[in-house]
């Protein structure tokens, strides 16, 4: 053997290098990669809030032989194989494959969240100014104001009529549907605008909706054109304008998830932070029969405004289901419940930002995630010194990198960011505080929180490949 050689081998040896997850596809993975794909955009393009994904999600779950928590509770015993969903207000729900095992002895759960950012309307949105009738609005989530101004916006959300009926209100979806749009000034007259920081060139209450033009036809009345739309709305939704004040609705990008790139590796859509994980956990947890424990998809809603609320992963709802199943299974005590959740594994599924050329500055090269490298893992997020961070386990991220390699699923790992130069969060330490063993573990992708963001298919792909392999 020649020195250069045995140099090489040494290096093959010791080293690691993360390579491109597109080589290292198994025979008619390619296919797979690109059909998955599809489904994925089926899957984002009917499911553009909480509330729509959670409708998909408990409608393919069904399909897969999943009853409703309250019949597994009527039927009074849970039997190995069991497979039941736990729908929370309409904006969150957990699937469970009940396990081989005793629910005490431990979980297998892969958890990530439904929400993502964007624009929600105010309690009081209409108004009328300068002969247009707009809708005010309130961010939700970490957004950059200025990337939703002169975009096509669709409206999506439920509004609650007087008499108690719910109104499923989704406008600029379809093709022949009309879509909203927030103004810009022109660069003609923005001197004073395009001086300010990038952060205050639009402000938040400047973040107004048109949505009308046409006066309503009797001229005795005050503000017409805005009672030309509420009547409008009134005819095709039969809902008032007190109604709004009772709403949830929700200003995203309109139009379909679409192929990016003359290779179609990529996909831009709207809410790719979380739903990629969410979709890449689905497909994986509707795959699992009969495991030893019981595996669990847990998908969420309010993690972009810090897990909070009844339908957060701060709540006490995921706890309480256990803890029905555990008294289905005979034990009611506190301690069963400690001994589930601190015999649980958890892969916290959330996104993380990849290398941007555009950006090369914001993040460590060579401890950055890459578009395309397969699914990462992120041992610790934070910010300043590892700030709020989960910082998972070396033992617990051995056995992962173990399940990993063993069943061939590309991966790498990296940090959101430079150390001080900004960071996130995820879900990772609620679970962990409960004793579970908890790492996050997600696809990497570009332009985080904008609008539309960007993944690889075969980064998709790799998630979905990840979860299954720890499932099972
Ligand atoms: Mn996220
Ligand atoms: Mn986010």
């Amino acid at each position: 053997m020649s020195n250069t050689n045995s140099g090489k081998d040494l290096q093959k040896r010791l080293t690691k290098e993360f390579k491109s997850a597109w080589d290292q596809l198994k025979e008619g993975e390619m296919e797979t990669v690109f059909s998955f794909g599809e489904a994925y955009k089926n899957f984002m393009d009917n499911g553009k809030t909480e509330r729509e994904c959670v409708t998909e999600i408990i409608a393919k779950a069904k399909a897969k032989g999943y009853i409703s928590f309250e019949e597994a509770l009527k039927k009074g015993k849970l039997t190995a194989g069991e497979k039941i969903y736990a729908e929370n207000k309409g904006k969150a729900v957990a699937l469970f494959v009940m396990g081989k095992e005793k629910l005490e002895e431990g979980m297998k759960i892969v958890g990530a969240h439904l929400d993502a950012p964007r624009l929600d309307l105010k309690a009081c949105p209409v108004y009328e100014d300068g002969g247009l009738a707009l809708l005010k609005t309130h961010y939700y989530g970490g957004i950059k104001k200025y990337q939703w101004v002169a975009i096509p916006l669709a409206i999506h959300g439920v509004m609650i009529k007087a008499n108690g009926d719910k109104v499923n209100v989704v406008i600029g979806e379809d093709e022949s549907d009309p879509v909203f749009y927030i103004t810009d000034l022109l660069p003609h007259l923005a001197s004073d605008q395009m001086a300010k920081k990038m952060g205050e060139g639009i402000t938040g209450e400047g973040l107004n909706i048109l949505i009308g033009n046409i006066p309503y036809e009797d001229q005795e009345v005050s503000e017409r054109v805005k009672l030309n739309v509420l009547n409008l709305l009134s005819q095709k939704y039969g809902v008032t304008e007190e109604d709004f004040t009772v709403a949830e609705l929700e200003i995203v990008p309109a139009g379909k998830a679409r192929d990016v790139g003359i290779d179609r590796s990529m996909i831009a859509a709207h809410g790719h932070d979380d739903r990629v994980c969410s979709f890449a956990a689905l497909e994986a947890v509707l795959e699992v029969d009969e495991p030893n424990k019981t595996v669990v998809g847990l998908f969420l809603d309010k993690e972009e405004v810090g897990s909070m609320g009844n339908t957060g992963m701060e709540s006490m709802f995921f706890q309480h289901c256990v803890a029905e199943l555990l008294s289905l299974q005979g034990s009611n005590s506190y301690i069963s419940l400690h001994r589930a959740f601190k015999n649980t594994k958890v892969l916290s599924g959330d996104v993380t930002a990849g290398f941007d050329p555009n950006y090369p500055d914001v993040l460590d090269k060579r401890n950055a995630s890459f578009i395309g490298k397969g699914v990462t893992i992120t041992k610790y997020t934070g910010v300043r010194g590892k700030a709020g961070s989960n910082d998972a386990n070396a033992e617990f991220l051995a056995e992962v990198r173990n399940i990993f390699n063993e069943n061939e699923v590309v991966w790498q790992i990296g940090e959101l960011g430079k150390v001080d130069q900004g960071g996130g969060g995820t879900i990772a330490y609620i679970l962990a505080n409960y004793g579970a063993e908890v790492v996050d573990c997600g696809t990497p992708m570009l332009s985080m929180h904008a609008p539309l963001e960007l993944i690889s298919k075969v980064d998709l792909y790799m998630t979905y490949k990840a979860y299954k392999a720890f499932y099972l």
